[in-house]
């Protein structure tokens, strides 16, 4: 490094002057060391010199690693700063994709209730302007709902909830006026321990609602005619009770049922019955009272309510203006259908106090329209009318029977007076009903016979009959047949031929095997229908017997008519045989008679030996009774064929 010029020219000023002085002297001596002296001048300001520029160079190397140290600190923290800050974008990012994707409305408050952020949806949800910025403050939001909700008090009574406990969490629904709803949440934010502000959820259930209000009214609303079901009837009816009750009134139920509404189903098909039902609501709406209620309580029934402050006679003025709206046809599908209806009237507190028994009283009254014959309107009478509410239980608890199939078949055997081999049986329903009780068919048939059921109970009998028929064969004796009880109500219905070719040809079961049991009454009420359809069977060979004989119009002459194989002489006569000459006489002439045009007979409920013998002497052909044998279970039937049983005659 170059020595430094102010050293040197002094250096040269002192070398300059003492070299004068030297020459001036002339003393070469003093000249010498003058130049010596110089010398080390020169040498020492070298190495001064020489150090300087050491200290300086290692002070510049100290300075630039410093710096270098320095540098990289400050490029570290610049980084650290740079992925702070996309750290901080990215987060930002999250947040806005996040409140933005939200189906839900946010808006986040503090706790001066200024807006401090809210979302699109939240603009969306209440059409709000995003660049007109309307939203800065609660009271914005208050004049926003003041004139669009249907319940600004919820929202007024969660505002001032939310402000005396702000770390509460709040939650209400808000009805708009528009029919939007919305359900809010209203949240603490927190920070560490204290709530610095509140976040605000809006949600729009307005679907849900929609949802909800649409299978509210599909649960309590009949499909077919639009009328409220038998669940809101019930609900509806009970709270016409309650204030009926507090106001000392009374209170009217009208129980509609369409007469013969099966036959329309059954023969024109399900649509012409939904047709007809519909029209049949239209008609009796159109005649409805005001204030009046009508539902449909099931099927082809009806119920109304209503007040009774104008008396009965209001009452019946409208039963007589529904019965009148039926004496019009109803034009369905090309055809005039002429249907009519029986009513049955219940008014409370009278005829009872609470729903369900108003409902089942009006329906057992019902009931007894029809038994006088239809068309016609009946007030439930308490006395009369018990024995019709045990009817009425019994029909609900045969729809359960058949459907869990609770119906079983046990088997009487008849028996030939000739030689005492078991020629035949009779099937016989039985029925242990769910809660135990053992059912007889005397008591349950008739029902099934009023109301329809026996055509199911019917088909079902004919099916396991042919069945029985097939899976016996190996054990069965020689001409055996087995014999069912065929209701006249499905005689009477038309299709008893189909129902049992159906069964024969599913089941391949021999028709010879079969007998039908029909009652006098059940043919006499059309003998035209009874010859044709017998007639029709008999063909196929199928065998028909006339039960109770003897009960009904005990008319030898018609049987003439018949194709019958079999007569079955009533027990009522059998029994008094042995103690009345005349029913023995009697007896004997039926058999004879009976003889006379080819047919058998059979005497029921034989319960003694001297009862048969007095039978056998008169030429009875067969018996069956408790004597030999009582109905009994498949299994114990099946015995008594295995072993040839032979009873003693
Ligand atoms: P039914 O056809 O005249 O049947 C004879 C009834 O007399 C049976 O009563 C039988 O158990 C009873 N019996 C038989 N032998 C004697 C006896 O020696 N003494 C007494 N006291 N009774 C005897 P069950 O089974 O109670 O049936 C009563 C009625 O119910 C039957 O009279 C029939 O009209 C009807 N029924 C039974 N099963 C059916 C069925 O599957 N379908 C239909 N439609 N009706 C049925
Ligand atoms: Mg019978
Ligand atoms: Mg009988």
């Amino acid at each position: 490094m170059p020595m430094e010029s102010n050293k040197l020219d002094e250096l040269h000023r002192l070398l300059k002057r003492q070299i004068r002085n030297a020459l001036d002297e002339h003393d070469l001596t003093q000249i010498e060391g003058g130049v010596a002296k110089l010398v080390e001048l020169v040498s020492d300001a070298y190495d001064q010199t020489d150090m300087d520029r050491a200290l300086l160079e290692r002070s510049l190397e100290l300075t630039s690693s410093e710096l270098t140290t320095r540098n990289r600190e400050l490029q570290t923290r610049l980084e650290e700063q740079e992925a702070m800050k996309a750290e901080l974008e990215e987060s930002y990012s999250l947040l806005n994709a996040s409140l933005n994707a939200t189906h839900d409305g946010l808006l986040v408050l503090d706790l001066d209730n200024h807006v401090r952020l809210y979302n699109r949806v939240f603009l969306r949800l209440f059409r709000l302007d995003e660049s007109s910025h309307q939203v800065k403050s609660i009271e914005d939001i208050q004049a926003l709902f003041k004139d669009r909700l249907k319940n600004f008090d919820v929202f007024a009574e969660a505002l001032a909830s939310v402000q005396t406990h702000p770390e509460q969490r709040v939650e209400f629904e808000l009805a708009f006026n528009s029919n939007q709803f919305v359900e809010v949440y209203v949240e603490p934010q927190m920070l560490t321990d204290t709530v610095v502000g509140r976040v605000w959820t809006f949600r729009d259930i307005t679907e849900l609602r929609l949802k909800e209000e649409e299978a509210k009214h599909r649960a309590h609303h009949d499909l077919l005619t639009g009328l409220p079901n038998r669940r809101l009837l019930d609900i509806r009816l009970a709270k016409v009770l309650d204030a009926s009750q507090e106001t000392n009134s009374q209170t009217a139920v009208l129980f509609f049922d369409l007469d013969g509404f099966k036959d329309v189903n059954d023969y024109l098909g399900h649509a012409i019955g939904d047709a007809l039902l519909k029209e049949v609501s239209r008609r009796l709406e159109s005649q409805l009272p005001s204030n009046t209620l009508l539902a449909r309580h099931g099927g082809d029934e009806f119920v109304a309510v209503m007040g009774c402050q104008k008396g009965r006679e209001s009452i019946e003025a409208f039963a007589q203006r529904a019965l009148k709206a039926f004496s019009r046809p109803f034009n369905l599908a090309d055809d005039e259908l002429y249907m009519s209806c029986s009513i049955g009237i219940a008014i409370s507190p009278e005829h009872g106090v609470d729903a369900d028994k108003l409902i089942s009283n009006a329906d057992i009254a019902m009931y007894r329209a029809k038994e006088l014959g239809k068309n016609t309107f009946q007030y439930f009478a308490n006395a009369s009318d018990s024995h019709s509410m045990h009817r009425l239980k019994l029909r609900s608890q045969i729809t359960v029977a058949l459907e869990e199939e609770q119906f079983e078949l046990f088997f009487q055997p008849k028996v030939s007076l000739r030689d005492g081999r078991i020629l035949g049986a009779e099937a016989l329903i039985r029925w242990c009903s769910s809660d135990g009780n053992f059912r007889s068919p005397v008591e349950f048939i008739p029902i099934a016979e009023e109301n329809g059921q026996i055509i199911p109970i019917s088909q079902w009998l004919i099916r396991k009959c042919c069945q029985h028929i097939v899976d016996w064969q190996p054990v069965l004796p020689e001409n055996f047949v087995l014999a069912m009880n065929i209701s006249a109500k499905h005689f009477r219905r038309g299709v008893l031929q189909e129902d049992i070719k159906q069964a024969l040809t599913d089941t391949n079961a021999e028709p010879s095997k079969l007998e039908l049991e029909v009652t006098e009454t059940s043919v006499m009420d059309n003998i035209d229908l009874a010859v044709s359809t017998l007639e029709e069977l008999s063909a196929i060979g199928i065998r028909t017997a006339i039960d109770d004989f003897g009960t009904g119009h005990s008319s030898l002459n018609y049987l003439r008519r018949l194709p019958i194989e079999i007569l079955k002489i009533d027990k009522s006569f059998i029994d008094d045989i042995l103690n009345s000459d005349e029913d023995k006489t009697l007896v004997g002439g039926i058999i004879t008679m009976v003889h006379a045009l080819g047919v058998e007979v059979v005497a029921e409920g034989v319960e003694s030996r001297q009862i048969a013998d007095v039978l056998k002497a008169m030429g009875c052909d067969l018996v069956q009774g408790y004597h030999y044998c009582p109905p009994v279970s498949e299994q114990e039937f099946i015995a008594l064929l295995q072993a040839q049983t032979h009873y003693e005659v």
